[in-house]
C-alpha cells in the first residue's frame, strides 16, 4: 500500500503549525495539556499508540541535547517550557513533525509513505466514473494515478470575502490604505507597516493577541521586569501606532493559570454527551432554545458553588449545585438562591459579562481608558492566581469560566470610537480567520443574548 502526502507546508506541522513561523505567535493551550497520542484512556476503535505529550517530548528533547538533532532555538524552548506554559506554534509544529516520523517509522513493513510537497490542483475520477480509481494533480505537476482513496484533510482554507469584507478593502483601497483581509496573521506580510503609522485593528480576539505580538515583540519591543515585578515594555522604535476596536469595546478575559494538570477539565452535568444524543435523536437542535438554558445553567452552578465555598459555607455546595441544576426554569433558581441567602450584588448577570461597562457613564475617553486599563490589571491579576482551587475560591467568575468556553458572546456593539485620522497607516482584520467554520455564524442562528 502507498501512501500519498500532498501538502506544500511541513508534514505533521501541516500550514498552521509551520516551524518557519513568527515565534511571537502562540498556541492557546499549556505544553502539559497537548498529546497527538493515545493512552488507555482513550476511547477509539483503532489500537492504543502511546507516545509523548509534548512537554513531555520537550523535555526528551531537552535532555539529548544537540544530539536531539533539533535547531538551536527548538533546543532553547525545549529547556525552557514548564508544563503550564503556551509553547509557539512553531515548537509545537517542531512536535507534529516528529509524531509524524514516528508514525512513518512505525509503518508496517507493506505500507510506503510518499510526501509531496506541493498543493493538489485537481482531482478526477481516473475513468471518468464515480466510485473508481482517482487521479490527483499537484501544482508541481506531478499526476498520481490509480488512487484507491482520497482522504481531503485540507483545514482552514481561504475564504471569498464577502460583500462587507470586499466593500471595505474597496474603500481602503480608494483612501490609499492598506487592508489585511481576514487571515492567519502568520500569512500576512506586514512588512509594508511603516513604524510609526496607524494600525487600525478590528476585533479583540485571539488573532489580535497575534498581530499585537508581530507588532511589537515581533518589532523589538522587550518587556522588562521592574523592582516591583512589574512588567514594562520597552519600545523599538519599529512599532506602528495600534487602534484597536471590537463590538463589545473590551478583551477578553486572560486564561486563569492552569491549576488543573494535564488532563483536569469540568465535566458537563447537563450538557452531557446523552443528552446531546438525545436531542440529536429527537430533530433539528437550536442553540438559542435546547443548548443555551444548559450551558448558561451549568456555569451558574460553578460560580454559586465557588461562592458558596468563597463564603465558607462549602458545606452547602454540592446539595445547593445539584438543587440547582436541577431546578426547571430562572423563576426557581431565583427562589433557591433567595432560599440560599445568595446576596443580589453577587448573582450572575450575563449582561454584565457580555457589557461589563453597562450601567457606566464615561465622561470621555480618558474616563474609559483609565477604566478598562483598571480592569486589565484586575483581570490580568485574578489570572494569575489561578482557575480552580482555593486560590481561585475568592473569584467565582473565574472558576466559572472553563464551564463557559465558547458559547458566550458579547452583544454586538458598535464601535462609537472615531476612526483614526486618514493618514491611517492599514487595517486589520484581527478577528477571528473567516475560514475557519466556527467564525461564520451558521444562517438563521442568533446572537446572544437572544
Ligand atoms: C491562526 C490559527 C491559530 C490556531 N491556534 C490554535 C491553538 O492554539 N490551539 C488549537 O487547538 N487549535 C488552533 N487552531 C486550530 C487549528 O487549525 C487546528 O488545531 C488544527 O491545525 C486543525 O488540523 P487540520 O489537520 O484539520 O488542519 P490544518 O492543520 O489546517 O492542516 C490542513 C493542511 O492542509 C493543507 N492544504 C490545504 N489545501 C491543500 C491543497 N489543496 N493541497 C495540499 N494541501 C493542502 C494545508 O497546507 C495544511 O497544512 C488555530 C488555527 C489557526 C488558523
Amino acid at each position: 500500500m502507498t501512501v500519498h502526502l500532498a501538502d506544500p507546508a511541513l508534514p505533521g506541522a501541516g500550514a498552521v503549525w509551520r516551524p518557519d513561523q513568527s515565534r511571537h505567535l502562540l498556541m492557546n493551550t499549556v505544553a502539559s495539556q497537548i498529546t497527538l497520542y493515545t493512552d488507555a484512556s482513550s476511547r477509539i476503535d483503532g489500537p492504543v499508540e502511546p507516545g509523548p505529550a509534548l512537554h513531555e517530548w520537550a523535555r526528551g528533547v531537552a535532555a539529548a541535547g544537540e544530539g536531539s538533532g533539533e535547531e538551536a532555538w527548538v533546543l532553547a524552548e525545549a529547556r525552557r517550557l514548564g508544563p503550564d506554559a503556551y509553547p509557539t506554534r512553531a515548537f509545537y509544529g517542531r512536535y507534529l513533525h516528529d509524531c509524524f516520523r514516528r508514525v512513518v517509522a512505525g509503518a508496517p513493513a507493506h505500507v510506503t509513505v510518499r510526501v509531496h510537497r506541493s498543493r493538489a490542483v485537481a482531482l478526477t475520477d481516473a475513468h471518468g466514473t464515480a466510485g473508481g480509481p482517482q487521479t490527483l494533480q499537484l501544482a508541481d505537476g506531478t499526476r498520481l494515478d490509480g488512487l484507491d482513496a482520497v482522504v481531503l484533510a485540507l483545514g482552514h482554507v481561504p475564504a471569498r470575502p464577502t460583500a462587507a469584507e470586499a466593500r471595505t478593502a474597496g474603500l481602503a483601497r480608494l483612501h490609499g490604505l492598506a487592508h489585511f483581509a481576514p487571515a492567519n496573521p502568520a500569512d500576512a506580510d506586514l512588512s509594508g507597516v511603516a513604524p510609526g503609522s496607524t494600525v487600525l485593528l478590528r476585533g479583540l480576539g485571539l488573532n489580535f493577541f497575534d498581530y499585537m505580538a508581530l507588532f511589537t515583540t515581533g518589532r523589538g519591543g522587550m518587556f522588562r521586569r521592574t523592582g516591583d515585578g512589574r512588567l514594562v515594555y520597552r519600545s523599538s522604535g519599529r512599532e506602528p501606532r495600534l487602534c484597536a476596536f471590537s463590538r463589545r469595546g473590551v478583551p477578553y478575559h486572560a486564561r486563569g493559570e492552569n491549576q488543573k494538570g494535564p488532563s483536569g477539565r469540568y465535566l458537563p452535568r447537563l450538557l452531557t454527551p446523552a443528552r446531546i444524543a438525545a436531542l440529536r435523536a429527537r430533530g433539528p437542535v437550536s442553540f438559542t432554545a435546547d443548548l443555551w438554558p444548559l450551558i448558561a445553567a451549568e456555569v451558574e452552578g460553578v460560580y454559586y458553588g465557588t461562592l458558596l465555598t468563597a463564603l465558607g459555607r462549602d458545606a452547602e455546595r454540592a446539595e445547593f449545585t445539584a438543587r440547582y441544576l436541577a431546578a426547571g426554569a430562572s423563576g426557581e433558581r431565583e427562589e433557591l438562591l433567595d432560599t440560599y441567602g445568595v446576596p443580589a450584588g453577587r448573582r450572575w448577570d450575563w449582561e454584565r459579562i457580555a457589557a461589563p461597562y453597562k450601567g457606566r457613564d464615561f465622561t470621555g475617553r480618558d474616563a474609559f481608558r483609565r477604566w478598562l486599563l483598571d480592569r486589565l490589571r484586575a483581570d490580568v491579576r485574578a489570572g494569575a492566581r489561578g482557575q480552580c482551587g482555593r486560590a481561585a475560591e475568592g473569584r467565582p467568575r473565574r472558576a466559572a469560566r472553563p464551564a463557559q468556553r465558547g458559547p458566550v458572546r458579547g452583544r454586538p456593539r458598535r464601535a462609537r470610537r472615531r476612526l483614526p485620522p486618514r493618514r491611517a497607516g492599514a487595517l486589520v482584520h484581527a478577528a477571528q480567520t473567516p475560514s475557519c467554520p466556527s467564525a461564520r455564524r451558521p444562517a438563521g442562528s442568533r446572537r446572544w443574548p437572544p
